[in-house]
């Protein structure tokens, strides 16, 4: 499609917030020939995937986001060929679960690998997992879209479904008779801050576990940013810019264009709108409710976490927290409003697989632990006796912390209110209905103004694919196009 004509617009498309998705819409309206502007109100692009020195000098941190699945699995990525733009390195052991005495579960990439050092109940495991790995590719394209959607690969979905009823549900601990494979699986589940068990909890965790036993649970070299960095490019290359330093708070302020994606949530897209939104859609989105947030701590460390068990070292990521019972505890804690004396903490180390995150001999950690919504508890103490229960010694490494409050998380980045990363509490309501319910959830009633997030479908990750269906979804209604542009690397280059 050749750009559309502007008119009196001064641009084609303009997009708010230069995060994952934000530049996903971007990069696709430009790609169709379109003249695209993206303001982001912080002074480096990236949202949710940016990579800065929170600590020491020469040590580089994942502000949010650290590790990479989804990005792996979403349909969007896989067009954009980011394997191709960036540098990854995928552990072998994509996570790791602690337990006490020196014990720990552990999720390979090989999943038979993964069964044999489950013991007992290596079987019950596989027989569980194996249908989901075998195709995560469509795992990751039914839950990477809308719900309303018939999925493509249905026998898949089944297989999901059933064993998302399960895990999801008081008979998630019928298939096992030891502790390693429940605390694993729900350490994994424990990632929605949803209470446990609950079915998108077990959901989110039975897909995120199905694409550690695929493509793995990737790690950009050089940090998150690196990922924005190759989106960034291919935009400017197609003639699209990104403003820095520019909050926009009224969509007034914003120049005419036939399209707006925004990559903000339903709370400040209201803001933004003012008396201009319809009453119905004002209370259908007054009506999204966001959840738990979460306490970061980052660390500088004179050496690699001292794990008990030697075998943790290699993890990309791991679930601190113990059995399953102590992390459903910990998070039916923080649902309930409370800060659980002993967390979930998950653990990234990255420094282990990639040297550029810090200086010869320095390591840095990224952690994060769930809290009530807009908690202003610093957790540092919480988290480093955490790590020290499964590795003594732990404290006595430490250089540097940067600690940041679930408040602290939302003032940095206002799409995570009161610290919900997931900007929008990811209950099954909420992703069957992000933020409304319908077929087309990224389209407004405001004319050519598209909500382009993580609150919209399908909701939280570095996957990009609100904002790719959001511009596709304008591609359609603002310019009359139904073909997807191709953003394979080489055109780059025309
Ligand atoms: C601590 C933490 C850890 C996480 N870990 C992972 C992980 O390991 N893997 C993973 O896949 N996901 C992870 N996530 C989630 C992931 O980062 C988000 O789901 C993802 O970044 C959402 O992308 P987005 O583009 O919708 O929003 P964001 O990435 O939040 O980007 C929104 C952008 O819009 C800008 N903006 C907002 N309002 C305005 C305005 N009014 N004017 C101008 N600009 C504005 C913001 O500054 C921001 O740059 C994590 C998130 C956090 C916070």
């Amino acid at each position: 499609m050749s750009a559309a004509a502007a008119g009196s617009t001064e641009c084609d498309a303009v997009v708010v917030g230069a995060g994952p998705n934000g530049l996903a819409a971007a990069v696709t309206l430009a790609r169709a020939g379109l003249s695209v502007r993206v303001y982001e109100r912080a002074d480096q692009a990236g949202g949710g995937a940016s990579t800065r020195e929170l600590t020491l000098p020469g040590h580089r941190h994942d502000v949010c986001s650290a590790v990479h699945p989804m990005a792996f699995e979403s349909r969007f990525f896989r067009e954009f060929g980011l394997r191709s733009r960036v540098r990854f390195v995928t552990p072998d052991l994509s996570f790791a679960h602690p337990l006490d005495g020196g014990r720990a579960a552990l999720a390979h990439r090989d999943l038979t690998r993964t069964r044999d050092g489950l013991g007992r109940d290596g079987r019950a495991y596989e027989r569980l997992m194996r249908p989901l790995a075998e195709r995560a590719t469509s795992v990751a394209e039914f839950t990477g879209s809308s719900l309303l959607a018939v999925p493509p690969d249905i026998p898949t979905a089944a297989a999901f479904g059933v064993r998302a009823l399960e895990q999801g549900s008081l008979a998630w601990g019928a298939r096992f008779r030891e502790d390693a494979a429940p605390a694993m699986l729900t350490g994994v589940a424990a990632h929605t801050i949803l209470p446990q068990p609950s079915i998108a909890a077990a959901g989110a965790g039975l897909a995120l576990t199905a694409y550690a036993h695929a493509r793995g649970w990737p790690i950009p070299v050089g940090g998150s940013q690196a990922i924005v960095d190759a989106m960034v490019d291919d935009l400017r290359a197609h003639g699209g810019e990104v403003v820095l330093d520019h909050e926009v708070r009224s969509l007034r302020e914003l120049p005419r264009a036939r399209a707006t994606l925004l990559d903000v949530t339903p709370r400040a897209f209201l803001r933004m709108a003012g008396e201009a939104m319809p009453v119905g859609y004002r209370h259908a989105l007054e009506g999204f409710r966001y959840g738990g947030g979460v306490a970061k701590i980052d660390f500088v460390l004179s050496g690699p976490v001292p794990w008990s068990n030697a075998e943790v070292r290699h993890a990309g990521t791991v679930h601190v927290g113990g059995t399953r019972a102590e992390v459903a505890e910990a998070e039916n804690a923080v649902n309930a409003g409370r800060l659980p004396e002993r967390p979930y903490v998950l653990v990234s180390q990255p420094s282990v697989f990639d040297g550029t995150r810090a200086p010869a001999g320095h390591h840095t950690l990224w952690t994060y632990t769930h809290v009530p919504g807009g908690s202003v508890a610093d957790r540092r103490e919480a988290v480093i006796a955490q790590i020290e229960r499964f590795a003594p010694g732990f404290r006595d490494i430490i250089l540097a912390t940067s600690s940041r409050t679930a408040l602290d998380v939302e003032r940095h980045n206002p799409n995570y209110p009161g610290g919900d990363i997931a900007a929008g509490a990811p209950t099954l309501w909420q992703i069957i209905r992000r933020p409304v319910l319908t077929p087309d959830p990224w389209r407004t009633p405001l004319p050519g103004v598209y909500l382009a997030g993580a609150s919209a479908v399908p909701g939280p990750g570095v996957h990009g694919l609100a904002g790719w269906f959001a511009a596709r979804s304008a591609l359609r209604h603002e310019f009359g196009t139904r073909m997807l542009p191709d953003l394979s690397p080489r055109k780059e280059m025309t």
